[in-house]
């Protein structure tokens, strides 16, 4: 499955009839998906508005668990030009299951490590629904660093026994140290040492609410508001905040949506 699926509608002027020609009619769940259409001034999926730019280009995820059918909808001065149907090819997620780690960070129960991870996640939840008009996210994606991937997208972790959230990234075990890139051009939205679960973490904005996170960094070595350019090194890999050994947690994102990053450098 092509991991970047680019789409470009083409207009046929004599019916006014916008083709959805290279709209894929399959999409992997996790998939992130890029389109194109300068003839259109709104874009819906599943009836709700995605952010178009001047020249047309728009951007939405496939979530890990969305199903069957999404709708794309194309409109023109407030009419309807086109719907079109995309059917969503399920993902056989792994469960993954990691024992002894220590109990207080699998279930934190000290009031002030709660009001903390509040605190932190209340700044990621806020980060995560900026959207820049820059489309950086056009460009092709590359794997941050290079390294054994030892986690993948979707997977199920149970830790001590208690199930968690599905893993949102790709994990990428490498030595402490190991230089890491930015995976696209982007803004740095988030920049922090030490959060909780994920340690050394920077997030960069690529445009229209897709996101990379990149966390458990020994170094983080860009700031806040910074332009990144991809390749640029952004930080080095780590063991901070929730983590067994040294390893890239390497995430992308639409908003709150996350997206498989394998298929991005496929
Ligand atoms: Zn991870």
């Amino acid at each position: 499955m092509k991991s970047l699926i680019r789409i470009c509608f083409l207009i046929c002027i004599t019916t006014n009839v916008v083709l959805a020609k290279e709209l894929p009619k399959n999409a992997l769940q996790g998939s992130l998906i890029i389109g194109q259409n300068s003839h259109i001034d709104e874009i819906l999926m599943n009836g709700k508005p995605l952010k178009l730019s001047k020249d047309g280009d728009f951007v939405f995820a496939i979530g890990r668990d969305y199903k069957e059918t999404i709708s794309i909808t194309s409109i023109k001065s407030g009419e309807i030009l086109d719907i079109h149907q995309i059917k969503i090819i399920p993902q056989d997620y792994e469960i993954q299951r990691i024992d002894g780690l220590p109990e207080q960070m699998v279930t934190p129960l000290d009031d002030e490590i709660i009001k903390r991870i509040i605190s932190e996640n209340n700044i990621i939840k806020e980060k995560k629904l900026l959207s820049l008009d820059e489309t950086f996210f056009k460009n092709e994606f590359i794997q941050p660093t290079s390294g054994v991937i030892s986690g993948v997208f979707g997977s199920q972790r149970i830790l001590n026994g208690k199930a968690k959230s599905p893993h949102r990234g790709l994990d990428i075990a490498a030595d402490e140290g190991t230089p890491i890139y930015a995976c696209n051009d982007g803004i740095v939205i988030h920049a922090e040492n030490d959060l909780y679960y994920t340690g050394g973490t920077i997030i960069l904005d690529h445009g229209h609410g897709v996101k990379s996170i990149y966390a458990h960094m020994s170094e983080v070595k860009v700031n806040v508001d910074d332009k990144v350019t991809k390749n640029d090194v952004i930080g080095s890999v780590g063991s901070t905040g929730r983590s067994t050994g040294p390893h890239l947690h390497w995430g992308v994102m639409v908003f709150n949506e996350y997206v498989d990053p394998a298929l991005l450098i496929k």
